[in-house]
């Protein structure tokens, strides 16, 4: 599998770097880095200062040669009722998407004695995986540990790994 990563908007190297390191890590995948895109601004809702995340996922498509494609935007993403999301992806589709936006708050609960960068590049490699998860066919996990479990703030996305559990890698490989 490759996947290519698209950069929409400012998207700093290292993240690049964590979100390359994750996919080799996990899936083995080769991972490829698109041009950087800027954000389309047909997705913006001005109301909400925030992009449809589901706008991303069309662009990443679109703009991705990669077997999997994932857009990843320092933007705050929205889709649907739910008011805010780390990413999207659909049940075996070709692309995806994740915001950073949100995963740069520096507390994690008391979880950890980390450094927030390190925190955040855990998010960042977290997020990655759980995405592209549910483009390979994983739905969410009741696995609080899995990379898979459904993470609606960031104290969930602390909780859990960065790896995929052994239920849900047996149904990959
Ligand atoms: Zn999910
Ligand atoms: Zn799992």
């Amino acid at each position: 599998m490759r996947v290519d990563i698209v950069p929409v908007g400012d998207v700093p190297a290292a993240v690049k770097r964590e979100a390359s390191t994750a996919l080799r890590n996990v899936y083995e995948a080769e991972v490829s880095i698109a041009s950087s895109q800027d954000p389309p601004e047909s997705a913006y809702d001005a109301g909400r200062s925030q992009y449809r995340a589901d706008a991303l996922i069309d662009l990443a498509s679109r703009v991705g040669t990669g077997s999997k494609n994932l857009a990843i935007t320092p933007e705050d993403l929205f889709y649907r009722r739910r008011n805010y999301v780390f990413g999207l992806a659909y049940l075996d589709g070709n692309a995806s998407v994740i915001s950073t936006y949100r995963l740069h708050t520096s507390s994690d609960g008391g979880f950890s004695e980390r450094s927030e960068r390190a925190i955040f590049a855990d998010r960042v490699r977290k997020e990655v995986v759980h995405e592209i998860g549910h483009t390979l066919g994983l739905e969410h996990c009741d696995n609080n540990r899995c990379v898979m479990n459904f993470s609606p703030t960031v104290r969930e996305v602390d909780r859990k790994e960065q790896y995929l559990c052994g239920s849900c890698q047996r149904f990959l490989f």
